[in-house]
C-alpha cells in the first residue's frame, strides 16, 4: 500500500501486476541527511538522471524520494512503447526548429532506443524489449492525407531509408483490422514491459549506491545558498543539485501549476489470445500499432499475446486536478473496447482481463523542458506529452549533463528555463475540453463515414501543434 492508499491493484495495472518485484515501498526518509544530488520523483525521470550521473560520476552521492514507489506514475502504466517518435510530429519539428534540428532530434530518438536495449541488456533488466519498429494505418480517406503528409515529412528531411510506405493491400496483410488503406512503417522503435524497466531500473540505481526513499512526500523545495528537499520526516539537503523529475504530479507544485496539465489516458487489456484467435488479427509483426485517430490510439502485443489498447484518457479536470478515482471511474474503457471490437469484429466475446489509466504531461507548446540553474542549484525535467519512455532518457542524459557542468548539445532546444505557461482557469479548461471532445466529434463521424463537424476542424490546430 502506497502513501495514499492507492494500491498497485486499486491502479490495475497490467505492467506493475506482472514486475516481478515487490512493489511494497522501501523506506520512508527517516532524519535530515546530505547528499550531492537529491531527486524529487521514482519515475523514468528520476531513475534515467540517477543511472546517467552515477555513470559520469560513480563517486555522487544520490537520492531519491519518491511519494509513492518507484513506478507509480506514468512510467509504470503507460502502452509499453519505445518509441522513435517525439512529442512533435516532423513537420511541426521542421517548422519549427529547422531541418537539421528537426533530423538531428528524430534520429537522437531512434538511437535512445537502441541504448535502452543495450542498458537492459548490460544491466540485466528483463524488460521483454521486442525491436519491432512502428506501424500507423490509415483506416479512413482523411487518414490516409495523414499518412501520406506524415511520409512526405520525412522524406523532406532525409530519413526516408527508416520509413516505408504501405499500399492498402500490403497493409493488409501486415494487420487483418477492417478499413485500412494504408500504413506507414518506421523501422525503429521497440516494445518493453514498462513496469520491469522502471522497476529494474530502480534496482540498477541501488547496485550504484543511489539510496531511494519511498512512501515520502515532499513537501517543498528550497534553492539558492541551502538547496534541499524538504518532506514530513526529515530535509534532504543537496550539495550539488535539487532535481525535479515528477512529469504530472509537478502540476501540484506553484512553480510549474501552468507549465503544463495532468491529461489522462486510457487503456484496456485482453487475455492472451489464442493462435487462431491471432491468426485472425494478424499482426504477427508485432509492431508498435496506432492509426492516425484524433483521439490517438496505441496498440502494444504483449510477451504474452495480449493486445493492449490504449486511447483518450478521461476528460481535463478543472484546475489541473489530479483524481485516482476518476481515471477508474474513466467513462472511456467503454469506448476502447468498442474501438477494438471495430478494429477485429472476429474479436467479438474477447475477455479483458486489465483495465487502467494514468497522468501524462503536456507542456503548452508539446516540448519538453530540461533546466539547470547552476546559482541556485535547482533543475528539472518534464513535459513529454505521451511519449516519455524514451524522450525522458534522453532529458534525463541532458539533465545529467547540465549537473555536470556539460553545455547541452546544438540540437536541444527542449534545453530551456520553463515551458510557456497555460491560460488560466477557466479559459484552459473551457479550451481543453473543447479540443477533447472535438476530437471525438471527428473520429465518431469518420467512423461513421461522414464529414468531420466543421467547427471540430479548428481543433486540429488548437491541440497539434
Ligand atoms: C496511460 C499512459 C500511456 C502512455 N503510453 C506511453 C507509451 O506507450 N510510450 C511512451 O513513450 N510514453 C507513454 N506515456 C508517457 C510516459 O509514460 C511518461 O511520459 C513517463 O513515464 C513520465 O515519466 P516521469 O518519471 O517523468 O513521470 P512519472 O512516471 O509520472 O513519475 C513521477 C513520480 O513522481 C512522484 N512524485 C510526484 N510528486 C511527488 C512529491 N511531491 N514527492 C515525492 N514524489 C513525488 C510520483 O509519485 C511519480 O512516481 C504514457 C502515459 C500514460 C499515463
Amino acid at each position: 500500500m502506497s502513501s495514499s492508499g492507492t494500491s498497485p491493484a486499486d491502479i490495475g495495472s497490467f505492467w506493475l501486476a506482472s514486475c516481478d518485484d515487490d512493489l511494497t515501498p522501501r523506506p520512508p526518509l527517516a532524519g535530515d541527511e546530505t547528499v550531492d544530488v537529491a531527486i524529487l520523483g521514482g519515475g523514468f525521470t528520476g531513475l534515467w538522471t540517477a543511472y546517467f550521473l552515477s555513470q559520469h560520476d560513480p563517486t555522487l552521492s544520490i537520492a531519491i524520494v519518491e511519494r509513492e514507489y518507484c513506478g507509480f506514475g506514468a512510467s509504470g502504466r503507460n502502452g509499453g512503447w519505445c518509441s522513435p517518435r517525439f512529442p512533435i510530429n516532423p513537420s511541426a519539428l521542421t517548422r519549427r526548429f529547422g531541418k537539421e534540428t528537426a533530423r538531428a532530434m528524430l534520429q537522437a530518438q531512434q538511437t535512445m532506443v537502441d541504448e535502452v536495449g543495450r542498458i537492459c541488456e548490460r544491466e540485466g533488466i528483463d524488460a521483454h524489449f521486442n525491436p519491432v519498429g512502428v506501424l500507423t494505418l490509415a483506416r479512413s480517406a482523411e487518414q490516409l492525407s495523414s499518412l501520406h503528409r506524415g511520409f512526405d515529412a520525412y522524406v523532406r528531411l532525409g530519413m526516408e531509408e527508416g520509413c516505408e510506405l504501405l499500399d492498402a493491400d500490403r497493409a493488409r496483410a501486415a494487420v487483418h483490422a477492417t478499413d485500412v488503406h494504408g500504413a506507414l512503417r518506421l523501422r525503429a522503435g521497440a516494445t518493453i514491459h514498462p513496469g520491469r524497466l522502471v522497476r529494474g531500473l530502480a534496482r540498477a540505481v541501488e547496485r550504484r549506491g543511489v539510496r531511494i526513499y519511498e512512501g515520502t512526500e515532499v513537501l517543498r523545495t528550497a534553492g539558492h545558498s541551502d538547496p534541499a528537499l524538504v518532506t514530513a520526516s526529515g530535509t534532504i539537503r543537496a550539495r550539488r543539485a535539487v532535481l525535479l523529475a515528477g512529469e504530472a504530479y509537478l502540476t501540484g507544485q506553484a512553480s510549474h501549476r501552468r507549465r503544463l496539465i495532468p491529461m489522462a489516458s486510457t487503456i484496456m487489456l485482453t487475455a492472451p489470445l489464442t493462435p487462431e484467435q491471432w491468426d485472425r488479427v494478424g499482426w504477427s509483426g508485432g509492431e508498435c500499432l496506432s492509426s492516425y485517430a484524433h483521439t490517438t490510439n496505441y496498440l502494444t502485443r504483449t510477451a504474452d499475446g495480449r493486445i493492449l489498447f490504449g486511447s483518450r484518457g478521461a476528460p481535463y479536470r478543472y484546475g489541473s486536478d489530479m483524481c485516482e478515482a476518476a481515471l477508474r471511474e474513466n467513462a472511456n474503457f467503454g469506448w476502447i473496447r468498442d474501438r477494438l471490437l471495430e478494429w477485429w469484429p472476429t474479436l467479438e466475446g474477447v475477455d479483458f482481463t486489465h483495465r487502467w489509466a494514468g497522468y501524462l504531461g503536456i507542456p503548452r507548446d508539446w516540448l519538453p523542458s530540461v533546466h539547470f540553474d547552476a546559482d541556485r542549484r535547482i533543475g528539472h525535467s518534464y513535459g513529454y506529452t505521451g511519449h516519455g519512455v524514451i524522450t525522458s532518457a534522453i532529458c534525463a542524459r541532458a539533465l545529467a549533463g547540465l549537473v555536470a557542468g556539460r553545455q547541452a548539445g546544438a540540437h536541444a532546444p527542449y534545453v530551456r528555463e520553463q515551458a510557456p505557461n497555460w491560460e488560466v482557469e477557466p479559459l484552459r479548461w473551457a479550451g481543453i475540453r473543447y479540443v477533447q471532445n472535438a476530437f471525438l466529434r471527428m473520429d465518431k463521424a469518420e467512423i461513421a463515414g461522414r464529414r468531420p463537424p466543421l467547427d471540430a476542424r479548428a481543433a486540429t490546430y488548437l491541440g497539434e501543434p
